[in-house]
């Protein structure tokens, strides 16, 4: 199955479910290293992201996506907010204006993704932010759409790379963002960005 806007549309809605199921984790995990919003924060981003898709919906997969992006940067604030929203943005503009996605284009849209976020923040993987998940999802979903993956099968891959990388941060060091502050008292706990990040692809990924 390949992903038109309708099935963009569905994922949405259920990254915003998970974004609500996870809200209390997420900020708590904040409370550890930051300032114990990230949950609020991305809670307030995707319920406005909710209440836009009960509008008219865009044609195609990128326009939705380009829909999430605007929502999440004019309603998040925070670090995460600009950052999700660039990478919604980056994934919008890579997919362009394509009726359907197969699995190269969705990896190809979760690298340009990975990319924004990178440009925006420049964190290097091992800083112990959300970077770190989405480096290794890239990595996966690369290699299981050049297998032949299909879109659902790809984010799958990159959902559970990134679950991984997010528990992988617990060792490190923060050197970017609010936890950096923390100097060597951030070791110890998940990066909250990473963690949200890992919970959204898997919902992504149905
Ligand atoms: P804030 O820190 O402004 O309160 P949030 O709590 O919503 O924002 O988000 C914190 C998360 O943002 C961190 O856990 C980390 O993953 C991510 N983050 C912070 N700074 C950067 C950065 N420069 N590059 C990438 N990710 C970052
Ligand atoms: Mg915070
Ligand atoms: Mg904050």
């Amino acid at each position: 199955m390949t992903c038109d806007a309708a099935s963009t549309v569905s994922a949405i809605r259920a990254a915003a479910a998970a974004v609500g199921e996870y809200r209390s984790e997420l900020t708590a995990l904040d409370r550890e290293i930051g300032d114990g919003d990230h949950g609020e924060n991305l809670a307030r981003g995707f319920s406005a992201v909710l209440g836009k898709l009960d509008g008219d919906l865009p044609g195609t997969p990128g326009g939705v996506l380009k829909l999430v992006a605007t929502t999440l940067i004019s309603t998040v604030g925070g670090a995460s907010g600009p950052l999700f929203g660039t990478a919604f943005l980056r994934a919008a503009t890579a997919v362009g204006d394509a009726a359907e996605l197969d699995g190269p284009a969705v990896a190809t849209a979760l690298a340009a993704a990975r990319d924004g976020v990178v440009a925006r923040g420049k964190a290097e993987p091992g800083d112990k932010t959300m970077v770190d998940a989405l480096g290794a999802a890239v990595r996966a979903a690369q290699e299981r759409a050049a297998a032949g993956g299909r879109p659902g099968e790809v984010l799958a891959a990159a959902a559970d790379a990134a679950t991984e990388a997010a528990a992988a941060t617990i060792p490190m060091q923060a050197r970017k963002g609010r936890a950096s502050y923390l100097g060597e008292r951030s070791i110890g706990h998940p990066d909250p960005g990473a963690t949200s990040t890992a919970y959204i692809l898997r919902a992504l990924a149905g």
